[in-house]
């Protein structure tokens, strides 16, 4: 990827995250990004990617699915995930995720999916899980959690790319044979919105 693109998405960080002061946005001397540094202390404040995590909750040969009852993307469908935070393993955050979203217990089985999109800065991994009882119902963040059918996969109503990337290869997995381990990279189509799901290709996709 070039470094223009990596430019042209750098956000505006206004203030210094350690003394507050005001920052300004230039390459600091030996990089060759943009960065935002502090006008009155002088660090910078670097922007990493946001590491996303999740389940793929597998249930009767069906799958469970969250409606979103907020921002962005109200009213679609998408898996259970969220943000990690600090202090949490990966399938530790998958796990609170699934249970603040979908009030629903899991056990963790395997990773299934790890998904770059470097347009946002954000990296999906999305395991796959069970359901160690078989209660859901939804949490503060969701209207309705409901198993689907593979054949009945809400595909005209997915919440994200991530979401149709990760439902694609399990689809294709389960109609040859078991899930595998899925790492790629969903380059969305630059000057796309989040909303246009369908514009990314998949890249560097691996699979083991
Ligand atoms: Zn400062």
């Amino acid at each position: 990827m070039s470094s223009k693109i990596l430019q042209g998405n750098i956000r505006k960080i206004n203030f210094c995250q350690f003394c507050g002061g005001p920052n300004k946005h230039e390459i600091p001397d030996g990089e060759e990004k943009v960065r935002a540094i502090c006008t009155r202390c002088g660090k910078i404040t670097y922007e990493n990617p946001k590491m996303v995590v999740g389940c793929l909750i597998e249930h009767d040969k069906k799958i469970l699915m969250c409606r979103r009852k907020i921002h962005p993307s109200y009213g679609l469908w998408t898996l259970p995930a969220g943000y990690m935070e600090i202090g949490e393993s990966a399938a530790e955050g998958a796990i609170r995720e699934t249970w603040e979203e979908a009030n629903a217990e899991v056990e963790v089985q395997s990773l299934f999916a790890q998904l770059d999109i470097p347009l946002v800065g954000q990296t999906y991994m999305i395991f796959l899980a069970k359901l160690k009882n078989p209660h859901f119902s939804p949490g503060p963040e969701s209207s309705e959690c409901q198993l689907f059918e593979l054949d009945d996969i809400p595909y005209d109503s997915l919440a994200f790319s991530s979401m149709l990337v990760t439902l694609n290869l399990y689809i294709e997995d389960i109609k040859v044979g078991r899930p595998k381990f899925h790492y790629g990279v969903i380059n969305k189509r630059p000057g796309t919105s989040p909303s246009e799901i369908h514009a990314y290709t998949l890249d560097f996709h691996m699979q083991s």
